[in-house]
């Protein structure tokens, strides 16, 4: 299966009802501000860089953000949070992202959300983050990242089961999600080769977290520009971009 394959499936699934009918009728309804742009309403794929050292996990789209422009973190607020971070790392051209014909390009970069439609409230429910999981994990298989950076303890955890659905070793107790943590999660023999990319060096994907940048924290101070500047510094620093 390609990525291309892998998006076009995605982009059909209907596996949970709450959440299509959620992002159906947000389309539908939309939002004065936006009443001249047509709705996406479906899933998500992922996006940037289809051979990405550094996969970046979100938790699920804006309802007015990637639901409406059809790309992950595109036109919502924490989207120009994650963007403006990109891009002083030097790894996306763009300070901002508003639409998907903008012009905006990762270089080493791929983002995917751990649930792939927008959820009542931000919050899917633990059956709808377990049937979307299934997606990352063929998205990380194809793309094989060296480095996870998970926004938020859902993207942690969605990222930890991920590793173990994939055969990875994830250290015991369970590693825990705060603001900058780092895991590492060694891979099983078979998986270490990774041919004349030579990516994954040394037999490991790590995992960095950070809080996520939803308004709920980088309008309270909780996350500020700088914490994330050296959250992301650390993953892009362990993936080499
Ligand atoms: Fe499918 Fe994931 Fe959307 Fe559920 S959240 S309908 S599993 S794409």
């Amino acid at each position: 299966r390609t990525l291309t394959q892998l998006d076009a499936r995605v982009s059909v699934c209907r596996a949970c009802p709450r959440l299509v009918a959620w992002r159906e009728e947000v389309a539908a309804t939309g939002r004065r501000a936006y009443a001249d742009q047509p709705y996406w309403g479906r899933p998500i794929a992922g996006w940037g860089d289809a051979h990405a050292p550094l996969l970046v996990v979100g938790l699920a789209p804006a309802a007015h953000g990637g639901n409406r422009t059809g790309r992950v973190f595109t036109g919502d607020r924490s989207g120009d949070w994650i963007f403006a971070a990109l891009h002083r790392a030097g790894l996306a051209a763009q300070e901002r992202s508003d639409h998907a014909g903008d012009g905006q390009r990762l270089d080493g970069v791929r983002i995917a959300a751990a649930v792939r439609c927008a959820p009542p409230d931000n919050l899917p429910s633990g059956q709808e983050r377990a049937a979307c999981a299934p997606w990352l994990d063929a998205e990380v298989q194809l793309v094989r990242p060296r480095v996870l950076f998970a926004l938020g303890g859902i993207a942690w955890d969605a990222s930890l089961a991920c590793a173990r659905r994939l055969g990875w070793n994830v250290p015991r107790p369970a590693p825990r999600f705060g603001h900058g943590a780092h895991a590492v999660l060694t891979l099983p023999q078979e998986d270490d080769d990774d041919g004349e990319r030579g990516r994954r060096r040394g037999g490991a994907v790590h995992l960095v977290g950070s809080y996520h940048v939803s308004q709920q924290n980088t309008s309270t101070g909780r996350l500020t520009a700088a914490m994330l500047d050296e959250a992301l510094g650390l993953a892009a620093q362990l993936a080499g971009v």
